[in-house]
């Protein structure tokens, strides 16, 4: 992987934007306050006028993908894809490069194929995965998505609140700040930079979730460079606001006035324990 890579999407976003491959849909953004964190509401009036800008049908986008969108290889097990409808520029897919069903757990190889990418990234990136009928994916072939993190954003304002007050190191923790379920880890240096060590942080993550909630249960994750959570999931959206792994970041959007309006009304953490579960005390 060459050290280029911010190089090599820019160029490949130009020219599939050029090309016709890539559909950029404008949005605006709004900021929205809730237990003292800057939540991102992206309105995209465009996406309730043309739901079917996408072509229907079962072919797989992904295999065989478009040469156009296709950004770099990692390794011999996955591909760097653009994503062809994006509303923040630069949008990323890590796709396996044999058929692989969304929702299996993640592998030491997915993990190796998100750190070549994000290590490899002078942007500060939302890595996020959503598993399962519930989760908010629309592709069944497996994949993870890359982000660039909004600029004013430190942190994701979900995990911002969940390390407000005790983040152990090392151990999977459950925080009494946030309303839904969630199970997040911090990761320490070598999970940063070791896929074994980053795929064994997950599996305690996955194994607490799935104790709880079982091993079909859809689920979203998140990750920073320094922090992974997940998110067990019953709806795919709530009134009409789908809501996947960015939702649970803290990146929401909607596509009309009334569902800013409930937005507002109910606040996003209310909506978001709706999608999800409830906090519990079960571990
Ligand atoms: P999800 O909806 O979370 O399963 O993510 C799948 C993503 O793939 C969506 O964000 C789509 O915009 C994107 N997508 C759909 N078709 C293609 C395609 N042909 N090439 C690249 N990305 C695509």
């Amino acid at each position: 992987m060459s050290r280029n890579l911010d190089i090599k999407v820019r160029q490949c976003y130009t020219r599939a934007v050029a090309q016709g491959a890539l559909l950029f849909t404008e949005s605006s953004i709004s900021k929205h306050r809730e237990h003292g964190e800057v939540f991102e509401v992206r309105f995209v009036p465009a996406l309730a006028k043309k739901p079917s800008n996408r072509p229907k049908g079962s072919a797989n986008p992904f295999l065989p993908y478009d040469e156009r969108l296709h950004v770099a290889k990692l390794g011999s097990t996955h591909h760097l894809l653009l994503n062809k409808y994006c509303v923040v520029p630069h949008h990323l897919l890590i796709t396996t490069a044999e058929f692989r069903q969304q929702g299996e757990p993640l592998t030491e190889a997915d993990f190796s194929a998100v750190l070549n990418t994000i290590n490899n990234l002078t942007s500060r990136n939302i890595v996020f995965y959503n598993s399962g009928d519930n989760s908010g994916a629309s592709q069944p072939h497996k994949h993870l998505q890359v982000l660039p993190m909004p600029e004013y954003m430190d942190v994701p304002p979900s995990i911002g609140i969940w390390l407000q007050y005790d983040s152990p190191s090392g151990q999977v923790h459950t925080s009494d700040q946030l309303p839904f379920a969630h199970y997040g880890i911090v990761l320490d240096q070598d999970q940063q930079q070791d896929p074994v060590r980053l795929a064994v942080a997950y599996k305690m993550v996955y194994d607490k979730l799935t104790a709880a909630y079982g091993t079909k249960i859809s689920y979203n994750m998140i990750m920073t460079k320094t922090v992974m959570m997940l998110f067990p999931r019953q709806h795919s959206s709530w009134n009409g606001i789908a809501i996947n792994s960015l939702g649970f970041a803290g990146l929401v959007l909607t596509k009309t006035k009334e569902e800013q309006e409930l937005l507002d009304r109910y606040g996003i953490l209310h909506i978001l324990t709706c999608v999800g579960y409830p906090r519990t005390n079960k571990k």
